[in-house]
């Protein structure tokens, strides 16, 4: 029989085609997606308090029997209707504003249950209605209990949700599959079935709380189970060609460099150094603040694998970026003998293919690009390494498709999201993990100001002397919206403003819809320091890396997450000169004024995120979106992460006994994995 993943929420009675629709805008396809709809929050609708005890102003359920309904029109011109309704200690009233065909409906004799606001008169008791039911509440899931409110929309009323997910619940509950081992269930979780029930129905607030829980559990648990299977499968691959240690290649490199690694640096090298020698393919995410000094570690690599006969891929998330890498890595490359190749969506028809056929051919053996280096056309002779830099900006998917164009290739993934240790592992339980854990030597601590835009003649001032003195500024003008058009149009409403301020310095544009040579031109200029003011959108936030800037103005900062802040502001600092990060806002939200209070007073990532995530509770900051992991129906990584160490550690014990989920209990779960997260197929596979 088909489980309830597969079965379409259409076959409910009481689902035709139109509600179909409306449930599936709410994600709900399948009758497993209703019954892990859970609720949003609760309201506490039991009426077991006698009348005489209610007290003015309190919100209360209560049911009677219509007596009475009259109609009046107030002076404002509301109508109002008051219906006298008999409950066995008396009569109390119920009041509706506006809604006159109750009229036609609340007819003597008709039962009908209120939740409203108390009002005590003259002995009487009144409750305005907010929300009510007319008729007998026959399966008792809307009043008199602790019901659910469920994310919805106007189309889907709550009671219309709560009778589909009861019935769901009562053709389906009993017969679920366990997922949890037995020894969870006797230390107490609830069953799969009694879970469910709570959840959605609970006997006690304290049941609902347990029960979330429990359902928390199970889908890290299956997630785990997910990313333990995946990195034993990877782990069994064995490399065509495992590297052999450090030739003269690398140390020409490491010889060139205008610097010495960090100790950090050569920690991280070592293990990965370690990794391409080793006849597994390396699976590893290098993590590290911005400014940390990643590339040069994967530069290393990528010249490894070119020692031992192999191509390497380095993959970046903009077309800025890319240039960036290709043009700071391409002279340190080909000095030493390397061939560097740029591939991005934005070259000429005719560069590009001679770009692909010179990759397919080996004759390039280093290739930076963009989401490009993906597509179908491009084939590699020999690819042995893989580089993801800024890999939260790409779906596991992306990093599947680039791995398989190589035979096990060895992969390295690059962050600089601050994820603590601990939900790294987790979240990434199918990576090692190293971390540079310290900045490059010399770096001053960027200051960080908030000013008003009144302020704003001071800090031209200001940056009118440090760009006479040779450093360089960028103006990143907020994001509005997902519009590009705007964006640009922003950005170059900024500039003109800027060219009245500083008519003696050439002001830079760049947003992303100028032209690729258009950028590059802008980007080089930049770089040279022959533009000293670059006003641009967020485009800049990722990697760019100008060791001569030294002020970063951000307007309307209160626009931005403090994840965006941290990258934007670690564009500048890469150098051992005073920087300066500005931000202006002028009126802000409470939120907002935490938020960036918080930021002018925190310069670790790791210190932001977890400040993040105290204001704002669970946040993007390191959000599944972020994670290239799917979705999560049930958990929320940030508010539920006491519960994965648990899952964790079940989920290894798990595939320890049976590492390919071919017992009982374990089949059971790797379908449950396979159904009920799609992503995973090609995650798994
Ligand atoms: P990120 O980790 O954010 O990608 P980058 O790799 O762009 O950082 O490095 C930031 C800057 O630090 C670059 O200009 C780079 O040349 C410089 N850098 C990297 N490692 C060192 C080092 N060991 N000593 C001095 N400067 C370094
Ligand atoms: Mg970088």
């Amino acid at each position: 029989m088909a489980t309830i993943w597969e079965r379409p929420v259409q076959y409910l009675k009481g689902v035709g085609p139109q509600r179909a629709r409306w449930l599936s805008r709410l994600g709900i396809n399948t009758v497993g997606d209703l019954l892990y709809h859970l609720p949003r929050r609760y309201e506490d609708r039991t009426f077991s308090r006698p009348l005489q005890t209610l007290v003015d102003g309190e919100t209360v359920t209560a049911r009677g029997e219509v007596l009475t309904v009259e109609e009046s029109t107030a002076r404002s011109g509301l109508k109002i209707i008051r219906a006298a309704l008999r409950h066995p200690e008396g009569t109390f009233y119920a009041v509706w504003f506006n809604q006159t065909y109750l009229t036609q409906i609340l007819k003597p004799g008709v039962k009908v249950t209120v939740t409203g606001k108390v009002r005590r008169l003259l002995g009487f008791i009144e409750i305005q209605v907010a929300d009510f039911e007319i008729g007998e509440d026959e399966e008792g899931i809307n009043s008199g209990r602790i019901v659910p409110i469920y994310p919805s929309t106007e189309k889907l009323p709550q009671r219309t949700l709560r009778s589909l997910i009861f019935r769901a619940l009562e053709e389906n509950a009993a017969e679920l599959p366990e997922l949890l081992p037995p020894h969870l269930l006797r230390q107490g979780f609830f069953t799969r079935a009694q879970a469910l029930r709570e959840v959605h129905f609970p006997s006690t607030l304290e049941k609902a709380e347990e029960a979330r829980k429990r359902l928390v559990l199970e889908e890290l648990f299956l997630l785990q189970l997910a990313l333990g299977q995946r990195r034993r499968h990877l782990a069994s691959a064995q490399k065509p060609y495992p590297c052999r240690p450090d030739g003269p290649l690398v140390q020409q490199f490491l010889a060139s460099l205008p610097f010495t690694l960090t100790p950090a640096q050569e920690r991280a090298w070592r293990e990965i150094s370690r990794d391409m020698e080793s006849p597994r393919p390396m699976h590893r995410l290098l993590q590290g603040d911005v400014g940390a000094g990643k590339t040069v570690v994967a530069a290393l690599a990528l010249v490894k694998a070119v020692e031992n006969g192999l191509q390497g891929a380095l993959m970046a998330p903009t077309e800025i970026l890319a240039e960036q890498h290709f043009l700071n890595l391409h002279p340190l490359l080909e000095k030493i003998g390397i061939k560097v190749g740029l591939l991005t969506g934005n070259l000429k028809k005719e560069l590009r293919w001679r770009q692909i056929a010179a990759i397919a051919r080996g004759d390039i053996d280093v290739v930076i690009g963009t989401h490009t280096l993906i597509q179908e056309e491009v084939s590699f002779h020999r690819l042995g390494l893989v580089v993801i830099d800024e890999q939260h900006r790409f779906g596991v998917r992306q990093r599947t498709i680039l791995r398989r164009k190589g035979e096990a290739p060895d992969v390295l993934v690059m962050t600089a999201t601050p994820i603590p240790r601990t939900l790294a592992l987790t979240l990434y339980g199918d990576l090692d993990l190293s971390v540079i854990d310290s900045l490059p030597p010399g770096r001053q601590p960027v200051k960080t100001i908030w000013i008003k835009p009144s302020a704003l003649p001071r800090v031209y001032n200001f940056i009118r002397q440090e760009a006479a003195q040779g450093n360089q500024a960028f103006f990143v003008c907020p994001l509005i919206e997902e519009s590009e058009e705007l964006n640009a149009q922003a950005a170059s409403k900024l500039a003109e403003e800027l060219k009245k301020f500083f008519p003696e310095f050439q002001i830079g544009l760049l947003h992303g819809r100028l032209k690729l040579e258009e950028k590059e031109r802008v980007m080089a200029a930049f770089r040279s320091g022959e533009i000293k003011l670059l006003v641009t959108t967020s485009v800049v936030e990722v990697g760019v890396d100008v060791p001569n800037a030294t002020v970063m103005v951000i307007y309307d900062a209160d626009r931005f997450g403090l994840a965006q802040l941290h990258q934007l502001r670690g564009r500048v600092g890469r150098s051992d000169k005073p920087s300066y990060c500005i931000l202006v806002a002028d009126k802000v939200t409470p939120e907002a004024q935490a938020r960036l209070k918080a930021f002018t007073n925190l310069r670790d990532g790791f210190a932001l995120a977890e400040e993040d995530l105290r204001i704002r509770g669970p946040g993007e900051f390191f959000g599944t979106r972020q994670s290239g992991l799917p979705e999560l129906k049930v958990a929320d990584l940030l508010r539920d992460h006491q519960l994965l160490p648990l899952a964790r550690e079940e989920a290894w014990r798990f595939l320890e006994k049976d590492p390919s989920l071919s017992s009982p209990l374990g089949r059971i779960l790797r379908q449950e994995i396979a159904l009920r997260f799609a992503a995973f197929r090609d995650f798994v596979g």
